[in-house]
């Protein structure tokens, strides 16, 4: 007994005490993964020893790291076989403020007016959030110098420690806690296993759970790619990702500037927030040299990323102070705009590399790509690129890029046309389609109700302006037409058509666009389209409140209604108007916008009667 010496712990060491032991902080497990890292690194630093050819105690001892714990004695106890410590590193590192984690924290509070303590779970600080749940913590260490000797290190937290020289002690440290009463659940089988699961998956020592030995899935993202086989890759993921099917994507990578970073990212080879399982969340978890420091962290991506399932380690956050560079947006950011830029890239070769697959990513992903582009202005051209539609220069089914139509443009082309539609059909048959077909110009079709804003959004690609055919004033070739109203009567007859359809039209006038259909509406509004109405239309349950639109009328005065049209309203005016109407009626129809087809069943009716008493 006379051989025990009583210390004091440093000052701030107390008030870092005070803070860690009558703050009630609900991250209380994080000791376990603030123990099982510092017993990692005791192995490590007697690994590097060993092998710079240092002479160690207990050599043949593989370093190790066994946890137990003791439900009936209310502890849990935590032994490594690394490189341990002597009576001064007992005192250095276990009573002062050395280190770099607690100083972090430390500052911090000292900075905040109101400290906030929630940040412990951030900091981790170390050994002290042992006291977070014990009343006693008890450590044996014996250093690997070969003649050192044991020593016993005490405190219940309050004021200081005391520190007994220990019996034959083998080499390494053991820390036991006496739990607090509100803490017993740490001395359970169940609890520290999931802990531990959670953790310390991925320390590179093994460790063992009361003899069961728990972290068998290597931490591979830090490993050569070469040496790694695919089914140790599909076992991670399966581990990582809880995904019992294959991987759409892997991205195996590691960079050294600006951050040193290694990840290995997965696409789920299914999207699991078309299945209904709502909205996902990133399941890509922040490790720094193989302990986590973060499940699935916010803001490592972008949010349209949140897909993506795997591993981030950087050595960047140091693992004393990267609970505290956690708070750090800019490193966050940082990382965000390193991995973001790497994943494009890898999904831009894809789609070069692995077609198939690509095609097959775009089919599950392609909402959240396009998501993206509304709302991730950074990266908005990259992802441009990715995107892909069908077109007219391709067979049904088949998807472009943008680049690859922009390769096929025509030199006198300027500008990228897209048709809003809602399958390939209708985008055949439309009449905003004609002028492209004539002038063998490629439309996309976009079949996305979501294309719209998408595109509005991406604005231009490769410098070439994004148009809605709807939008385009184009003309057709000069070719005469065989049997065409002439200019003069084309525009007589727009005059006529205005006055009859009065206020149901905007304005009336002589399409540049159409080949095979009569007429065509257009809005009236450069900055509305089709689209857009129908939507305005689905979400007004009540279309009698909404005002009835207004379209512009533009007529083919080289299609045989329209010259059959101007002789009849010389002939019989009441039959012409209804046919003017019908016109109008259909021209709406053609491209999905008529409110309601019941108003012209009447109309239709007469006329019909009329065809067949002629
Ligand atoms: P940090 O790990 O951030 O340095 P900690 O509070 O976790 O801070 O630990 C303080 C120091 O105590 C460590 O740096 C290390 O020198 C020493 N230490 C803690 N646990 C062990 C252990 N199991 N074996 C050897 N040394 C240890
Ligand atoms: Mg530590």
């Amino acid at each position: 007994m006379s051989k025990t010496e009583t210390h004091h712990f440093q000052a701030e060491i107390q008030q870092l005490l005070n803070i860690v032991i009558h703050s009630l902080y609900t991250d209380k497990e994080i000791f376990v993964r603030e123990l099982i890292s510092n017993a990692a690194d005791a192995c490590e630093k007697l690994r590097f020893n060993q092998s710079s050819g240092v002479v160690v105690y207990q050599a043949e001892v593989a370093p190790a790291i066994a946890v137990t714990t003791d439900d009936k004695a209310g502890t849990i106890t935590i032994t490594d076989t690394g490189l341990g410590m002597t009576h001064g590193e007992l005192v250095e590192n276990l009573g002062t403020i050395a280190h770099s984690g607690t100083k972090a924290f430390l500052k911090q509070l000292a900075e905040e007016k109101k400290p906030d303590v929630g940040l412990i779970g951030q900091f981790g600080v170390g050994f002290y959030s042992a006291f977070m749940v014990a009343k006693r913590v008890t450590v044996l260490s014996r250093s690997f110098a070969p003649d050192e000797q044991g020593w016993q290190w005490t405190s219940e937290g309050g004021g200081g420690y005391d520190l007994t020289p220990g019996a034959d002690l083998p080499r390494g440290t053991k820390i036991t806690l006496e739990l607090k009463d509100d803490a017993k659940d740490f001395a359970q089988e169940n609890t520290v296993e999931r802990i531990i699961q959670r953790y310390s998956s991925f320390v590179p020592f093994p460790i063992e759970l009361n003899s069961k030995r728990l972290n068998t899935v290597q931490a591979i993202w830090a490993r050569n790619k070469n040496e790694i086989k695919e089914e140790e890759y599909n076992e991670f993921y399966t581990f990582v990702g809880h995904d019992h099917d294959k991987p759409l994507f892997r991205l195996h990578f590691s960079a050294d500037a600006p951050l040193a970073i290694q990840a290995l990212l997965f696409v789920p080879g299914k999207n699991f927030e078309s299945m209904g399982m709502g909205r996902i969340d990133s399941e890509v978890n922040l490790y720094c040299r193989k302990v986590m420091i973060q499940a699935k962290a916010k803001g490592l991506f972008p949010e349209w990323l949140r897909f993506l399932k795997g591993v981030v380690d950087s050595e960047d956050l140091p693992l004393n102070i990267s609970r505290e560079t956690m708070q750090d947006t800019s490193l966050m950011q940082k990382l965000n705009k390193v991995l973001t830029g790497r994943l494009l890239k890898f999904l831009d070769e894809q789609s070069v590399k692995e077609a198939e697959a690509f095609e097959k990513f775009y089919v599950e992903y392609q909402r959240f790509l396009k998501e993206g582009v509304a709302t991730d202005f950074t990266h908005k051209e990259a992802l441009g690129k990715l995107l892909r539609f069908e077109s007219s220069s391709l067979d049904k089914g088949k998807l472009t890029s943008l680049a690859d139509y922009v390769k096929r443009m025509p030199a006198e082309q300027k500008e990228i046309f897209c048709l809003l539609t809602p399958n390939r059909a209708a985008a055949e048959s439309s009449p905003y389609f004609e002028v492209f077909r004539e002038r063998k110009w490629e439309v996309l079709f976009l079949f996305d109700p979501w294309d719209e804003f998408v595109m509005e959004h991406l604005h231009t690609f490769d410098g070439k302006p994004l148009k809605l055919a709807e939008k385009v004033d184009l003309n057709l070739s000069e070719t005469k037409k065989e049997g065409a109203l002439s200019e003069d009567a084309a525009k007589s007859l727009t005059q006529w058509l205005k006055e009859s359809l009065g206020d149901k039209v905007g304005e009336v006038r002589v399409s540049q666009r159409l080949v095979e259909s009569p007429a065509v509406v257009v809005d009236a509004d450069k900055h509305m389209t089709a689209s857009m109405r129908r939507m305005m239309k689905a979400m007004k349950q009540d279309s009698e409140l909404a005002a009835p639109m207004k379209h512009d009328l533009e007529i083919n005065p080289a299609h045989p209604i329209m010259a059959r049209l101007d002789a009849m309203r010389q002939k019989d005016a009441p039959l012409a108007a209804s046919v003017a109407e019908q016109i109008l009626d259909n021209a709406r129809v053609a491209v999905g916008l008529l409110e309601d087809p019941r108003t012209m069943l009447n109309r239709l009716n007469q006329l019909l009667e009329k065809v067949l008493t002629n």
